[in-house]
């Protein structure tokens, strides 16, 4: 993962304020994990019809409970041609802020093999963080940064039962951060051991 470059001058306050919001608000009971059990119990069935439905369901109690508008929801079964985003590496999913829209596709683009169940829902969780960076937060802008990474770690986290994971960063080029994964996993696993 690897975030944005920081804008030059327009909306800067706002990619700050971004970059600096690693936490997010998360249900104190446990819909959101029925739920993705659900959509892996589908996908595992190979049901996409309940595919459709256990997401759509997944993303309406999400926006109730952050108190933003619903949005709108297609799985796709293979990567279109055309996609919004700009995240080049696990390209799995878009969001379309005009239209409150979240796309995302069962099979890779290039092997045509079929999105595993945690790649899935982290993707679910990254484009549901675009809606809330434009309806809850107001930025004018969804930029990838730490604190965007943070957020949707911490409710992919949250969906799935599993222990938060704190994210390490490096410093690349032009102002923009990579996770250290072998930092964070040791970390990882020092949390899950301590538990
Ligand atoms: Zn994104």
């Amino acid at each position: 993962m690897l975030t944005d470059a920081p804008p030059r001058k327009a909306n800067r306050a706002g990619f700050l304020e971004s970059d600096q919001t690693g936490t997010l608000d998360l249900p104190q009971y446990a819909s959101l994990l029925t739920i993705t059990k659900s959509i892996e119990s589908a996908m595992r069935r190979g049901r996409s019809k309940d595919v459709r439905r256990t997401c759509a369901e997944f993303l309406d109690a999400a926006s109730e409970f952050y108190k933003v508008p619903a949005c709108g929801f297609r799985v796709l079964a293979a990567r279109p041609l055309r996609v919004r985003e700009r995240w080049a590496t696990e390209l799995f999913g878009d969001y379309t802020p005009e239209t409150m829209l979240i796309r995302v596709w069962m099979r890779t683009a290039v092997r045509k093999e079929v999105t595993s169940f945690g790649t899935f829902l982290s993707t679910l969780c990254h484009e549901f963080c675009h809606h809330l960076d434009y309806q809850k937060f107001g930025f004018h802008d969804s930029w990838h940064t730490r604190g965007f990474y943070e957020r949707a770690a911490v409710l992919y986290h949250h969906a799935r039962g599993t222990p938060p994971k704190k994210l390490f960063w490096v410093p690349t080029v032009g102002g923009r951060w990579r996770i250290d994964w072998p930092r964070t996993n040791r970390s990882g696993r020092t949390n899950a051991a301590s538990v």
